[in-house]
């Protein structure tokens, strides 16, 4: 994950375990896009808001006088559209009193529960590519991340799925593990873990007493297969922080506004280190939330369908443009292998992408502490309205000439 034009090494203020991280590749790729006027298919962000009352609900609540400081874990009403969100998607029953909290994005809740729950030295597993957060979050923590290497399927609509080896994720696991943070569907590649591997995850989990952090939160995005939280499978609830956020499932991804499910042990760990990082956040955009999870059935398919339209358009344009396609099982990404362009240096393609095309993507191998595994691989996100996409294709198809 160390991104070599991110990187600060000299700066003499960033203590060594941060040091590596420098800018996010995200924030990078963006300002690449403003400073070039490229089309931007890195950060995963949609160029449209989600459904206007949900907006209109904000305003009111700011005219309403919802300003201050929300009470510490969330409003109520909030906790409890979250619960019942839980309950109607999942058949998880939470407690909105002792076993929900709102947090500033899935971000702070990913840090909060990471800050709480390991001692300086212990050991954190997940999957690589990872999250950017997630790197950064377990140095904060002191702890160190063990990685797990997902491999690519064949590409094309079909191909399957990225796979792990479920020995390598037996070995990952000593006395130091604290946890697994398991994110699926899982962000760059777009895989949704099967019921076999959550199943594996879990028996881990029970057999070395290891908490379970979930990042679910493209949790209505699936296209192939289906989201099983990992806290539905037997013995796990009780050891599961789920995670997920507003910004995805409503397109209002700088709203900040993202939840934690837990029992109330872990929920209070969590919560003890959230109160000192944020205290709270977003107290108009709460009443909001509350308004959207409020939607219904209707909007969770009409979301899903319309980005299930932008995959089919986007991953048969990168295919026509001469890319290796992975059809992305969920998420809003999809990963593509640039060997055919005649290298395998990500980073460097996207950073002379705007110049060669005019797009943006995002290199892969910033997500991998194995770079080979991801050199050749990097990501489109297709949460863009149509003519954007379709403007990136027709930009894309020019490579290879
Ligand atoms: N986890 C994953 C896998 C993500 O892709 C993102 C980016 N949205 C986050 C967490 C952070 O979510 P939020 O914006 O709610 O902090
Ligand atoms: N989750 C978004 C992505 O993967 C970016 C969010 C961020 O910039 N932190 O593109």
């Amino acid at each position: 994950m160390r991104y070599a034009a991110a990187v600060h090494p000299g700066d003499p203020y960033i203590k060594a375990s941060l040091r590596a991280f420098g800018e996010t590749i995200f924030a990078e790729m963006s300002a690449l896009a403003v400073r070039t006027g490229a089309i931007n298919l890195g950060q995963g962000f949609p160029d449209t808001d989600g459904p206007s009352e949900v907006a209109e609900a904000a305003i009111n609540a700011i005219r309403n006088g919802h300003n201050q400081y929300p009470p510490g874990p969330g409003i109520l009403p909030l906790r409890q559209a979250v619960a019942q969100h839980q309950l109607d998607f999942y058949n998880l029953v939470y407690d909105p009193g002792t076993e929900v909290l709102i947090t500033a994005g899935a971000t702070e809740a990913i840090a909060a529960s990471l800050l709480a729950l390991c001692e300086p030295g212990d050991e954190v597993i997940t999957f690589e590519p990872y999250y950017d957060s997630y790197a950064a979050t377990i140095a904060m923590a002191q702890a160190k991340r063990r990685v797990i290497t997902l491999r690519p399927p064949a590409p094309g609509n079909g191909g399957g799925d990225y796979t792990f080896d479920p020995q390598d994720l037996r070995n990952a696991v000593g006395p130091r593990t604290k946890a697994i943070l398991l994110n699926s569907p899982h962000n760059p590649t777009g895989k949704v873990f099967t019921n076999e591997e959550l199943q594996l995850v879990a028996d881990l989990c029970i057999e070395h007493d290891l908490i379970a952090v979930t990042d679910e939160v493209y949790e209505h995005l699936v296209f192939s297969g289906t989201h099983i939280p990992l806290a539905t499978l037997d013995g796990m609830r009780e050891r599961t922080i789920v995670i997920s956020s507003a910004g995805k499932t409503f397109s209002f991804t700088g709203w900040k506004i993202g939840w934690i499910c837990a029992p109330p042990a872990l929920l209070n760990a969590a919560r003890t280190a959230k109160q000192f990082l944020t205290y709270v956040n977003g107290a108009p955009f709460q009443h909001a939330i509350v308004t959207a999870l409020g939607l219904g059935p209707d909007y969770y398919r009409g979301f899903h369908d319309d980005m299930a339209a932008k995959r089919t358009l986007l991953c048969t344009g990168l295919e026509e443009a001469g890319f290796p396609t992975f059809w992305p099982a969920g998420t809003y990404f999809v990963t593509t292998d640039i060997r055919p362009f005649g290298t395998n240096d990500g980073k460097a393609f996207c950073l002379g992408l705007p110049e060669a095309c005019g797009v943006v993507a995002v290199p892969n191998v910033v997500f991998y502490d194995n770079e080979e595994a991801g050199s050749h691989l990097i990501r489109f996100t297709f949460c863009k309205q149509d003519h954007v996409l379709n403007g990136a294709i027709e930009r894309l198809k020019t490579l290879r000439q």
